[in-house]
């Protein structure tokens, strides 16, 4: 048990590192290159208690957007959430720069030290530990070649062949293809190849909006026999994604067209999407998810969670939001089977039956093993921050909406 009080901020601290990925991971906007790199955020308090958060990307975006809040930061309550996000991310300000996500690592942190002081998981904070473990989905992606031969998935073939290797290795019960790689019929085929391999499975499929709405109707016609529990995204915007919800009985999902609670009266009336994608971070903190997992019970809205490619700390407050959110059915989404290593001390995140447990100790309950973190970022001052929007075996290529055949890989490659 911890002090009653966490005590107030008394240090502000970030390190941006990279661990690296088991092979590059490729869709329909560019490639993931073989690392993800994150920003981790020690909020220490003037009690000896360390709080952490995390947030996607690295410098600018991240830690100088952190750094800049040093001084608002340094003397306040961590119990003082709301004061602290509109101190931290006034939505005006957030025109300018993503300060949902800054606040959103901030807020993790906070809740980490509250239930660190009160000797409570996070979970119970929030509404107790209704799921545990948490089912995820195995998230698979047509591959580059890695280290070791990892990846070179390129075909129902040989994405089957990798989901019977994650299948065997941590028990995933539910697949879900990041498409729009290839054109959308060679989707089709992975798809098809995997009911085959996994009668039982629920598939989903990510284009990441590529396709246009014709060929996004077309798509979910093709898919309606192999069945897929949602199409994500399958084209981009509210009045597309409304159209292809109405011509398919496939439920349609998203994480791009409805990014906050302004958007959803809108999609609701206009029948855009089944299911929302939770993202603490986008949505800016389990405060926020939580107000989305509301709004989604009112309208019976499905509610499912993205993934930003995050490390041990994000999925440690992903794993608490599940835990405790009642309407969050779906299997979550995480890359974290792709990593090579993470920043956490004792491993406290391992898969079993497809699941993960919630951490049992006060607050997010899991620690930084400060030698990994000190050689992952070195790692990222070796290999500096990515561009997400690129395709390094493609120089010059960009993607463009909707996807047209010229500017698809071409299958084999
Ligand atoms: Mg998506």
């Amino acid at each position: 048990m911890g002090s009653p009080h966490p005590g107030r901020i008394s240090d502000v601290r970030t390190t941006t590192v990279a661990v690296p990925l088991e092979a590059p991971l490729r869709h329909g906007n560019g490639v993931h290159p073989g690392y993800f790199v994150r920003t981790l955020v020690e909020l220490e308090t003037d009690e000896g208690l360390v709080g952490l958060g995390e947030v996607g990307g690295g410098g600018a975006s991240a830690a100088q957007a952190i750094g800049a809040l040093r001084s608002a930061l340094l003397g306040e309550d961590p119990y003082q959430l709301e004061r602290l996000r509109w101190k931290c991310a006034n939505p005006v300000q957030a025109l300018y720069v993503p300060l949902h996500q800054v606040y959103a690592a901030i807020e993790f942190a906070c809740l980490d030290l509250q239930g660190q002081a009160a000797g409570r998981p996070v979970c119970d904070l929030i509404g107790g530990r209704l799921r545990d473990p948490v089912p995820f989905a195995a998230y698979l992606f047509y591959r580059y070649t890695g280290e070791a031969e990892a990846g070179g998935e390129r075909d129902g073939e040989t994405m089957v062949a990798h989901a019977r290797d994650l299948v065997a290795r941590y028990g995933f019960k539910t697949l879900k293809v990041k498409g729009g790689v290839y054109p959308p019929d060679h989707d089709v085929e992975t798809m098809a190849a995997l009911r085959r391999a996994f009668p039982d499975a629920r598939l989903r499929l990510d284009p990441n909006s590529l396709w246009s709405v014709e060929e996004a109707i077309r798509v979910a016609k093709r898919c309606e026999p192999i069945g897929l529990e949602y199409l994500e995204d399958p084209t981009w915007g509210m009045a597309g994604m409304a159209r292809v919800s109405r011509s398919t009985w496939i439920p349609t999902a998203t994480n791009t067209v409805v990014v906050n609670l302004d958007q959803v009266p809108a999609a609701v009336a206009m029948g855009a999407v089944g299911t929302i994608l939770a993202d603490p971070h986008f949505w800016g903190g389990i405060g926020g998810v939580r107000k989305l997992a509301a709004v989604a019970e009112t309208f019976n809205l499905g509610l499912g969670m993205h993934s930003g490619g995050e490390l041990g700390v994000s999925l440690a407050a992903m794993v608490h939001f599940a835990a405790a959110t009642p309407n969050l059915a779906f299997a979550c989404d995480a890359h974290y089977h792709h990593l090579k290593g993470d920043v956490l001390a004792g491993e406290p995140f391992r898969y079993q039956d497809g699941s993960l447990r919630v951490p049992q100790g006060p607050g997010l309950g899991v620690r930084l093993d400060p030698d990994l973190v000190a050689q992952y970022a070195e790692t990222y001052q070796k290999l500096g921050p990515y561009d997400y929007h690129q395709d390094p075996r493609r120089p010059g290529w960009f993607a463009v909406f909707p996807g047209e055949t010229s500017r698809y890989a071409v299958p084999g490659s």
